[in-house]
This record gives structure tokens, sequence and C-alpha cells, in this order.
């Protein structure tokens, strides 16, 4: 482990440089506060801190106030040194944040005993920042799991709602279009009776992948259940929305899937918010649009 030592008296320095090696620890030695401070902001700086209180430019009391205060200034363990040694000291130590407090000149069974508490509590807080490291990233990779589709990699429903949300909120407040485009495959049903559950899983791959490339990276490609999907348009009119459902069905029907030998279509229903219009009430006219597609013969796109 890595230690520094502050200490502006060189025999002392020394001493405790040769002591600290023999114990094994890594030493870091410095002969006065500013130094000591350096060293203290490098990047891969010490965590256990033996500091002598009366030192040139900045002393050892006044660079524990200043440690406390930076954002990790807690991880680091530091025992102050002083050969004035009186109680009054000690308690001056610790209330400036000091973890331990030490009187000189050493005993050095006491001073050994003392940084091996150090070292012990310095390892516990790092055993533990790294717990909250893992626990941070899992929460993230769950929190992402939680919004992601498992077959498609697509948003998924949950996600749909939370941005849906927003996204209607900053619309109707800027007065800018949104559209929804709603899909459907087309005789989806014959894929998975035809040539089983895992080519149908495919071809809802691929055609995830193709919608996710056509899309812009602001509007949100969801998988919204089995072979449905919905795209929402910020920034977007009625017009584009059904030019883009448009190359993305003429794209699926000429490149369908390579998973499938049979012909896939889908069938696409647009809708743009009117003023005043509830979430629910949007999604409605796009499905309704979704549905006349279909019974106009599938492989289309209809306007709500
Ligand atoms: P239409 O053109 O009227 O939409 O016909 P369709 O066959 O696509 O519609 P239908 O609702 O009859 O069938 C949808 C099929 O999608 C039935 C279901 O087994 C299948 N399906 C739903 N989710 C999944 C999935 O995750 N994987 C696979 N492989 N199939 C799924
Ligand atoms: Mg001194
Ligand atoms: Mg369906
Ligand atoms: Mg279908």
């Amino acid at each position: 482990m890595n230690v520094l030592i502050a200490e502006d008296d060189a025999p002392t320095r020394m001493m405790l440089q040769s002591l600290l090696g023999k114990w094994g620890y890594t030493v870091t030695s410095v002969s006065d506060g500013d130094e000591a401070w350096r060293v203290l902001n490098e990047a891969r700086k010490p965590l256990l801190v033996i500091l002598d209180w009366m030192m040139p430019e900045v002393e050892g009391p006044e660079i524990v106030r200043r440690l406390r205060v930076k954002e990790d200034g807690n991880s680091h363990y530091i025992i102050i040194t002083t050969s004035a040694n009186s109680e009054n000291d000690a308690v001056k130590a610790l209330d400036a944040g000091a973890d331990d407090f030490v009187g000189k000149p050493f005993n050095l069974n006491e001073l050994r005993a003392r940084l091996a508490v150090g070292r012990r509590v310095t390892a516990l807080h790092q055993a533990l920042a790294d717990k909250l490291h893992k626990l941070e990233t899992a929460s993230e990779t769950i929190s992402r799991l939680a919004r992601t589709d498992d077959l498609t990699g697509l948003h998924n429903r949950r996600s749909f709602n939370e941005f849906f949300a927003l996204a209607l909120s900053a619309a109707r407040r800027h007065d800018h279009p949104l559209s929804l485009i709603s899909i459907d495959l087309d005789h989806f049903k014959a894929v998975n009776d035809t040539y089983g559950h895992r080519t149908g899983d495919l071809v809802l791959k691929e055609f995830a992948n193709l919608m996710q490339e056509m899309v812009r990276t602001e509007d949100l490609a969801v998988r919204w259940g089995g072979e449905e999907f919905i795209i929402m348009l910020t920034h977007t009119a009625c017009e584009a929305a059904a030019a883009l459902a448009e190359r993305i069905r003429a794209a699926f029907e000429h490149n369908p899937s390579s998973a499938s030998p049979l012909p896939m279509t889908a069938s696409f229903g647009v809708a743009q918010l009117r003023d005043g219009e509830l979430e629910d009430d949007l999604i409605r006219r796009a499905d309704e649009a979704l549905y006349r597609a279909k019974h106009e013969g599938r492989n289309r796109v209809a306007i709500g």
C-alpha cells in the first residue's frame, strides 16, 4: 500500500521512510505542505498519509481540512504527528478531521500498529468504493434492460410510454408536429406455422434492424408486442411520417428477410397529433389507420 510521508525534519523523514519500507509499505516522501498537497492531488495519490503538524508552506491540520472538503477527500486515512505531544494537540488534530494522532518521539510499536489500522480502514474504503461502483453499473444495466425489448433490442412499451409522455408535452408547449406510425407484419402467423417460431423470431429481428436503420436517431422505434411495432416521430408532420412509412414498406417488400423464404410485407397506419388530443386517442387513430391498411389489402400505408 502507498503511503505519503510529509515531514520537514530530514532525519525523522528518512527514519520513517526506511521503517515503513521494512514494514512493507511503498513510500512517497515530501518535506513541506505545498509538496504534500500536490502529491495528494495526483491521479494515483496515496490514500494513507502521515502528516507532520508543523511544516513550512502549509501545516498539517490545514491539509487535512482541505482534503476533507474535496469530493474524494474522505477516502484518505490521515495520521498527524507532532513533537508537542499534548492532549490538546491530539484533540485539535482529530477535530481538524485527522483519523489518528501519534506523538514524537515515536514509539515504533505503536506507530506500526496505528499504521496497520490505517491500512485496514483504507482497504475497507476501497473495497466499499469498488462494490458501490459495481452496484451503480448493475443498476444502469437493469434500467437499460427494463427499457429494451429482449428479442429486437428496440425500445419496449414501458420506454415508449416514458418518452411519449415527454415528447407530447414538448410538442404541445412548443407547437411542434408529432406523428406516430403503427406497424403490423402481414400474415406473420404463416411464417411461424411453416418454418417455426425461431424463424419467426429472426424475421422480427431483421425487420427491427431495417426499421432502426431507416429512422433518425431522435425517432423512437418500439416493439409494441408480438409482430407489432410503433415509431414515434418528433418534429414530423403526417406527410413526412407517411413518406418514411412508405420507404420502410418498400424496403421490406423488396428485401424482406433472409430467414424466411415466404414473401413478407407489412402494413402501416400514420397519425399526427391534433390540438388538445390525448395520448391514447393518438395511438387509437394510428391503429385505426393500420386496420384500414389491412382491410384495403395489406402491404400499404394508410393515414388516419
Ligand atoms: P395479419 O396480416 O392480419 O396481421 O396476420 P398475422 O398472421 O400477422 O396476425 P395474427 O395476429 O393472426 O398472428 C400474429 C402472430 O405473431 C401470431 C403469434 O404466434 C406471432 N407472434 C407473436 N409474438 C411473437 C414472437 O415473439 N415471436 C414469434 N416468432 N412469433 C410471434
Ligand atoms: Mg515539522
Ligand atoms: Mg398483429
Ligand atoms: Mg400481423
